[in-house]
């Protein structure tokens, strides 16, 4: 990639859209200034709206496989419990070709539906039989292929419950030891292209691992200055069993567990009870929220009224993959509160605008989750963008200080035209 100077008619600058902003991109595919800058632009997005690329900070790419499936119910109604034995059923059929390809797909999407980074929470490890670690380099050769920034979540699984035995399907997700994990993590670390590719911590949750071994692992990742991130309270059942095992609700655990939460990110909390979420958030902790796939398993609406004033704490994630559309995870935040409280505005930032703090969720906060340096349009940051069609009939009548809240609340996938990872460019495909 060579230096280039890219204007857009707007660019959104973290606060407006402003005509007649330059940015300079170096060699390495960050931005190295931004502003009115003298040098003539290479790259001139004549009709298009210029703005940091979404990033996903959760997503199982490979369950891109159960698109359309498991949407019929002829025993009547099904549940989270009743969709993860169709996700077991996919994870036993998968070799690694097929596994590669899912997740290609997956991520060639994203990049379509303006994702430039991706946080990859994974837990699929192993091809069948032997403890291979073989879908770790197939996640990240599969991230290549899309073009698109990886931080790979390596996920540490070793119970199938709290005090249970794993599953069949499940002893492909296997961590035999925190030894043997850590070992995997810095053959990793050793193997990763750094430009695009990154490094984070995960604990699938409260079910697959004992509270000793998530605190080794906070204790470890503070150490490392890596990200840790936990599913939390996306199923009351989870809540129920670790109050039999432990006396406390998941999010108490964790807060009694984390001296702090700095660089934790607890994934869902759609049970958390305020008090706990407030405390989490205080300690330094992080919320990522799936809107989409949490309607999609039916598991609840969060109450988030705790996250008011932690700005840039809140993150989104794409997760089972069912829908891939950032614009949607952001309305249904923002609706998923309004239904629940019946009021208007519920995400909102200090100076009461919904569509900034929800676009902050889908960008900059999903970047801080993962620690990376994207999501805005700053000098020093990587040079992740995504284009969006002014000309688009969507935003026929529309002024310029309205545009993030008519894409936001008013506009789907077909407005974004080109995503920008690391300098590098890739129009959207409209057809396959
Ligand atoms: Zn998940």
């Amino acid at each position: 990639v060579s230096r280039q100077i890219v204007e857009a008619d707007l660019t959104w600058t973290g606060d407006t859209f402003e005509p007649g902003v330059r940015i300079a991109v170096d060699g390495d595919g960050r931005i190295a200034d931004v502003g009115a800058l003298q040098d003539a632009p290479t790259r001139r997005l004549e009709g298009q709206a210029l703005l940091p690329g979404f990033v996903s900070a959760h997503s199982h790419a490979f369950q891109r496989g159960l698109r359309g499936r498991g949407e019929r119910f002829p025993d009547g109604t099904g549940s989270f419990w009743t969709w993860r034995e169709a996700m077991y059923d996919l994870v036993l059929s998968l070799d690694q070709s097929r596994f590669v390809e899912l997740c290609t797909r997956a991520f060639q999407e994203m990049r379509d539906a303006g994702v430039t980074t991706v946080g990859e929470f994974h837990y699929f490890h192993h091809t069948t039989g032997t403890d291979d670690w073989a879908f770790d380099e197939a996640v990240l050769e599969a991230a290549r292929a899309a073009g698109i920034r990886i931080a790979l979540l390596e996920t540490f699984y070793q119970t199938g419950g709290i005090g249970r035995p794993l599953g069949q399907a499940q002893r492909r997700f296997r961590t035999r030891s925190l030894d043997g994990f850590w070992k995997q993590m810095d053959h990793l670390a050793a193997t990763i292209d750094r430009r695009r590719e990154s490094l984070g911590a995960a604990v699938h949750s409260l079910r697959a691992a004992g509270i000793e071994e998530i605190a080794t692992i906070q204790e470890e990742t503070r150490h490392r200055k890596l990200v840790l991130h936990i599913h939390v309270e996306e199923q009351r059942k989870e809540a129920d069993e670790t109050r039999t095992a432990y006396g406390k609700r998941p999010m108490a655990v964790l807060n009694a567990l984390f001296p702090s939460a700095d660089g934790v990110t607890a994934v869902h909390c759609t049970h958390t009870e305020p008090d706990d979420l407030r405390r989490f958030l205080a300690a330094g902790g992080r919320v990522c929220v799936c809107p989409l796939t949490e309607a999609n398993l039916g598991d609840g609406i969060p109450d988030l009224t705790a996250t008011l004033g932690y700005e840039g704490r809140l993150s989104l994630g794409t997760d089972s993959n069912a829908r891939i559309s950032l614009l949607e995870e952001m309305r249904w935040l923002e609706y998923g509160q309004r239904l629940r409280h019946e009021v208007r505005g519920a995400v909102v930032d200090a100076e009461g605008h919904a569509a900034r703090r929800l676009f902050d969720a889908a960008t900059a906060g999903g970047a801080q989750a993962l620690g990376l340096a994207c999501g805005a349009i700053e000098p020093g940051r990587w040079a992740d963008f995504l284009t969006v069609d002014l000309t688009h009939p969507l935003f026929a009548e529309v002024e310029s200080d309205h545009l993030l809240d008519a894409i936001v609340f008013g506009a789907g996938n077909e407005v974004i035209t080109a995503t920008c990872v690391g300098g590098e460019w890739r129009n959207v495909r409209r057809e396959t």
